[in-house]
């Protein structure tokens, strides 16, 4: 029985998982100790909570629990990152290497730093959306301190070859910072065999709880420092004052260790899912590109724009699903994509854009009925696009003189 609206956008926030509330629940009443409390019960049985779920979320990404960092998120820990090892190794360098194709909590943290002294340079990404290797050798330089790429992209799903990335890095002693928030939880990631030195994840994002994080921080080959953003109390080892949010952390840890044990059985479902949607709306609708490559790919991604089709209206037009358009990401405004626009595609594509995102509750009565209702929509607003009759009439659109009015 299909209930709605159904929910395709996990790449904006995840449904909790019960199993991880029901972790959680004790530790708002009978257990709400502070966990840097060491003179009681309240505080042992707290921070004997935190010391599992850093055990938990170390183990998802092949880490120990001491190079387990907690914060309220991916934001804070993507900041933590780039601006603690900008001021520790002011004395090596300015230089950081990005790309253009970043989370906002990179890009918007990089041009801060810009302000502050930092050389950044935003590398191009190709079509497909990968980085080119070649490219982030020429731009490494004697005083590039840091790479922040991301592991899997949060519009388009394309998944980075980071242990090259990370290879690339070591042999040239700069440090690799990953926002792996899309990717944590998804498809197996190990800071070891991936070369990673930081590695910011997010609860609300697999599962667990929003306002909870963690960056990963290498203690050994190398040892890796930051410079405090937070000050206070000296907790997590001094990288990020504040008590700690003892539920949030348990409910991170559990979700970490779920979506540790399911990932197998899961990557393979919502691969399935995704191949099945792609295959039934392409099956249907012609004019439909596929944004990103589909060869490294989160598994439960998909993105498509239909061309002669504004996404706004696709989506008013499918209002019963829950996704998202490349024009409506930066929120209030109708800017095209820019992770999009980086991939070349043009602002009519960008705006045609669709952004599924598949999850652990969604089922396949679900990837169905949004692919016969996206097919649904797009031919019936295509019926009404002068632009799409004209193509179809064999009238190339790149060779037609607009009048201005
Ligand atoms: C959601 C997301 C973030 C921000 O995470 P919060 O925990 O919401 O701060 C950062 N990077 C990527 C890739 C994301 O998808």
């Amino acid at each position: 029985m299909l209930k709605f609206p159904i929910y395709l956008d996990n790449h904006a926030t995840t449904p909790m998982d019960p199993r991880v509330l029901d972790a959680m629940l004790p530790y708002f009443q009978d257990l709400f100790g502070n966990a840097a409390s060491r003179n009681h019960s309240f505080g042992w049985a707290a921070e004997e909570a935190v010391e599992k779920a850093r055990k938990q979320v170390a183990a998802l990404i092949g880490a120990t629990s001491k190079e387990i960092v907690f914060t309220s998120g991916a934001t804070e820990s993507n900041n933590l990152a780039i601006k603690g090892a900008f001021e520790m190794y002011a004395q090596k360098g300015n230089h950081i290497i990005t790309a253009a194709t970043e989370h906002k909590a990179v890009l918007d943290t990089c041009k801060r730093l810009e302000k502050h002294g930092a050389r950044v340079t935003y590398l191009a990404v190709r079509p497909d959306g990968l980085i080119d290797l070649d490219l982030l050798r020429e731009s490494i330089t004697d005083k590039t301190i840091l790479v922040s790429i991301m592991y899997g992209n949060n519009e388009i799903g394309t998944v980075q070859d980071i242990p090259e990335i990370g290879r690339i890095c070591r042999e040239r002693g700069v440090l690799l910072h990953t926002d792996a928030t899309q990717a944590a939880g998804k498809i197996p990631v190990n800071v070891n065999s991936d070369n990673i030195d930081l590695l910011s994840l997010s609860g609300h994002k697999m599962y667990g709880p929003k306002g909870v994080g963690a960056l990963y921080v290498r203690r050994k080959n190398p040892r890796v420092q930051l410079t405090a953003q937070i000050d206070g109390g000296g907790h997590e080892r001094g990288m990020r004052s504040g008590t700690l949010n003892v539920p949030g952390i348990v409910g991170l840890g559990k979700a970490a260790e779920l979506s540790a044990q399911l990932m197998p059985e899961e990557s393979v479902k919502h691969a399935a899912m995704r191949d099945r949607l792609q295959s039934l709306l392409t099956a249907e609708l012609d004019e439909v590109y596929i944004n990103g490559t589909m060869e490294r790919r989160l598994p439960h991604n998909l993105n498509i724009s239909f061309a002669y089709v504004e996404g706004e209206s696709l989506l008013m037009g499918i209002n019963d699903i829950a996704v998202s358009s490349g024009s409506a990401c930066t929120s209030a405004t109708l800017e095209p994509s820019y992770v999009l626009k980086a991939l070349g595609a043009g602002d009519d594509l960008a705006h045609s854009s669709i952004r599924f995102g598949i999850g652990r509750f969604t089922t396949e009565e679900e990837i169905d009925y949004t692919a016969a209702k996206v097919t649904d929509v797009v031919k019936k607003l295509r019926e009404l696009s002068p632009l799409y009759e004209m193509v179809k009439e064999g009238i190339d659109l790149t060779k037609v003189e607009w009048s201005a009015h």
